[in-house]
């Protein structure tokens, strides 16, 4: 009955249920996203607090016997049913976002919703152990990595409960946690490219010193291209010729000269990407930007 490539796994302990959803603190005038409403189990709690609810479902079957389940109730008019990949829907404006998701989109998801024009208020979501605790990893844990960097530079995360892989229908593989997502507002004044871009490189090879990160070719000459299109912007309005973009010049030996001399400078060079906060991977990507490189 159930297809567990969509990630089908129906949470049927109410107490949980509505757990998650009193987590959420939804007031009576706001909106709620559900991702994945399923069968309906939070999606009808939700409708109890909310003003409205939009519901995101991509199988037809799901979205058919949630509309069956409502039709007739006072909470009938309160819902509005999207049929489609949540990773491919335009959202309209939420205050909240609730979802036991389909872990097969956890990152993705996430990134969605620190995307967003107008990010939500809170966003209460269940996911797989694992994944719950890489967004909450700090650094020297284990599961700290490129994503707990990410994810906690726009947002703050923290964990609700832990829900054991029987409380759901037919239960996962894995265990599962619900965190709560805040996101931060206003928004840090990075630009998202540049940090990922960074973060990318030092976390790229598994315990391996920031310096080693930087040595493979493909990196120097995705800096070198970033190089040459900051001086062609630089020279604009410039009268350093310095600044002049020369496109019959090598500027590899000098973007390694500058790196070099950058990681030395701030210290990181032997340092690993594991061991390093949010403070440090942005010291870093500030000395880069002084000397002009860039990451994206
Ligand atoms: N919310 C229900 C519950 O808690 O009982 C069902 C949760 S179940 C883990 C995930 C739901 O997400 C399923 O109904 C599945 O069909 C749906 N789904 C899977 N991938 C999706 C996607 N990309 N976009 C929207 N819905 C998706």
């Amino acid at each position: 009955k159930f297809n567990t490539n969509l990630g089908q796994h129906i949470l049927k302990n109410p107490l949980v249920a509505q757990g998650i959803v009193d987590k959420a603190g939804i007031r009576p005038s706001e909106t709620v996203l559900e991702v994945g409403p399923g069968t309906g189990n939070l999606t009808v709690r939700i409708l109890e607090q909310a003003r409205k609810v939009i519901a995101v479902e991509m199988d037809p079957r799901m979205a058919a016997e949630l509309s069956k389940r409502v039709h007739g109730t006072p909470q009938e008019k309160k819902l509005e049913i999207l049929l489609g990949d949540f990773m491919k829907t335009e959202l309209p404006y939420f205050d909240v976002c609730i979802s036991n998701t389909p872990y097969q989109i956890s990152s993705p998801l996430v990134f969605k919703l620190l995307n967003q024009p107008n990010p939500p208020r809170v966003s209460i979501l269940m996911f797989q152990r694992e994944f719950a605790l890489r967004l909450l990893a700090r650094p020297g844990d284990a599961l700290y990595g490129r994503l707990s960097a990410n994810v906690q530079m726009w947002a703050n995360v923290t964990h609700i409960m832990k829900v054991g892989k029987n409380n759901f229908r037919p239960p996962p593989d894995v265990e599962s946690s619900v965190v709560r997502i805040e996101i931060k507002s206003p928004k840090p004044n990075i630009d998202f490219e540049e940090w990922d871009g960074l973060l990318r490189i030092c976390f790229g090879r598994k315990n391996r010193t920031i310096s080693a990160g930087f040595k493979a070719a493909n990196i120097m000459e995705m800096l070198e291209k970033n190089y040459k299109t900051y001086l062609s912007t630089q020279s604009a309005d410039s009268n350093n010729d310095s600044m002049m973009l020369d496109n019959k010049q090598d500027y590899l030996p000098l973007i390694k000269e500058k790196v070099a001399q950058v990681l030395t400078e701030t210290g990181f060079a032997e340092q690993r990407a594991s061991k390093m906060d949010q403070t440090d991977f942005l010291k870093l990507l500030y000395a880069f930007h002084q000397v002009g490189i860039h990451f994206a």
